[in-house]
């Protein structure tokens, strides 16, 4: 099981479905030269960036939150059962690792209370619901799913156009407006004053991190704000899913500001599982440093 971060009476569990050489870097960062990827192969490699593929190593998790009233789980990983012929490693996948790492806090899938979703991305909603009987249902089946309400309207509108863009929507995201299992937010919305959605937009139209903990005892869930730590020591470099790059740019800046050289720790979804890590200044950029917690 991977480490969990204790923040006193908090404690934050990754919850790990898959890790592995996904992505062509030149591919997924569409403005990264040759050049500057070969200046920073030696600090990426090996945990960030495959040696033997030249791949972009990436983690997809969720995070469980257990607070004295409420079991958490941010983002739901890619799901299994889902048509996903545009990703052939998600599609249709069957695979057990989700529910074990969730069995392995603890916990099963009635005890979550609440789904907070970062943003409606593939590999951020698919465990939102499961297949029983052909149909999708809630796999959590107490929990309220809290959604930014601008990101909710953008995703049902694109898929009202054209289903087959986002077949996530469909099949992750639309039953559980279908179920009444939702909870429409503004992305600043407080589920309590320990955690604390803090708006992150720029990767997708209305994408909120989660804040938790006390002040100097936090850490921040970052969602996908961030996919690798090349995109801390260049904010500006965009991911080629973003949905405003400039805008996704000034958020790392605003928010990598703001945590720089604090106690705050960083859970990165798509960063290789490893320690928890604070925000340094590394240049005119920032870098991420391991902690012992
Ligand atoms: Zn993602």
């Amino acid at each position: 099981m991977s480490t969990a971060i204790k923040l006193q009476d908090i404690t934050i569990h990754p919850v790990i479905e898959q890790q592995a050489p996904f992505f062509d870097p030149l591919q997924f960062f569409p403005t990264l030269s040759k050049e500057l990827l070969e200046e920073n192969r030696s600090w990426l490699e090996p945990d960030c960036l495959d040696p033997a593929t030249g791949m972009l190593v990436l983690c997809v998790q969720s995070y469980v939150i257990k607070t004295p009233h409420h079991n958490i789980l941010v983002d739901s990983c890619v799901g299994n059962d889902k048509p996903r012929p545009a990703r052939p490693m998600w599609n249709m996948m069957k695979s057990d690792r989700f529910e074990k790492s969730l069995t392995a806090t603890g916990l099963g899938v009635n005890d979550i209370d609440y789904v907070m979703c970062t943003h409606l991305h593939v590999d951020h909603v698919g465990w939102n619901t499961r297949l029983e009987n052909g149909r999708w249902v809630p796999t959590f089946p107490k929990a309220k799913y809290i959604m930014a309400d601008r990101e909710l309207a953008h995703w049902t509108e694109q898929e009202k156009k054209d289903p087959t863009v986002c077949p996530w929507i469909t099949d992750s995201v639309l039953p559980i407006v279908a179920a009444k299992r939702e909870q429409i937010v503004k992305s600043d919305f407080a589920l309590n004053d320990q955690v604390v959605c803090l708006p992150t937009p720029g990767h997708t139209i209305d994408h909120f991190s989660v804040l938790v903990g006390r002040k100097d005892r936090d850490a921040l869930i970052a969602g996908d704000m961030i996919h690798s730590p090349l995109q801390g020591r260049y904010p500006e470099l965009g991911m080629r899913a973003d949905y405003d790059s400039p805008q996704a740019g000034q958020t790392r800046r605003k928010v990598f500001d703001r945590f720089c050289d604090t106690p705050t720790l960083m859970c990165v979804t798509h960063f290789p599982s490893g320690p928890p890590c604070c925000v340094k200044h590394w240049g005119d950029g920032y870098k991420f440093e391991a902690v012992e917690v």
